[in-house]
């Protein structure tokens, strides 16, 4: 590699598919922890479909119902449980405030990024949660809707 390439900057390849929801970023906040913590190789939700799915883009191993894939889980690695991981969660909050102008309480919600420190199989339950009840069928109405146009190979 010639220093050059050092300045190159990336092209982003996953631009096209990205969801900026909180499910989404939940889901790779979990991973980027077990990453750090050397549990899981893989930091991103896209590496995760790759690794769980036949097809990242296939409705039918999104939902779950493939044969070939549907059993699949991340391929965590031997982990010390005693060994705490601090690991960041987008929640949402409710705040309740006063409109100055009516003096009225009125409430937002807001998300907040908060930090939590749990036991790996404590961290590795919630991911499994997330995928389980929210992320893959979320990912499967994504590709639904959005028909992804497959990479020529
Ligand atoms: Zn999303
Ligand atoms: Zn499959």
């Amino acid at each position: 590699m010639s220093r050059n390439t050092l300045w190159v900057i990336k092209p982003r390849v996953q631009d096209r598919d990205t969801c900026l929801c909180v499910i989404h970023a939940n889901v790779d906040l979990k991973l980027n922890a077990l990453c750090s913590a050397k549990i899981l190789p893989y930091n991103t939700h896209q590496k995760l479909l790759e690794n769980l799915c036949c097809d990242k883009y296939r409705e039918n191993c999104l939902s779950r119902d493939c044969q070939a894939c549907k059993n699949r889980t991340p391929d965590y690695k031997e982990f010390d449980n005693s060994k705490h991981i601090q690991f960041q969660k987008w929640v949402t909050d409710k705040q309740e405030y006063t409109d100055p102008k009516t003096k009225k309480s009125k409430f937002v919600t807001e998300h907040l990024k908060k930090s939590y420190t749990v036991s790996p199989r404590q961290l590795i339950q919630e991911l499994q949660s997330d995928l389980e009840t929210k992320f893959f069928c979320h990912q499967r109405n994504i590709v639904h809707h959005k028909e992804f146009k497959r990479k020529p190979y």
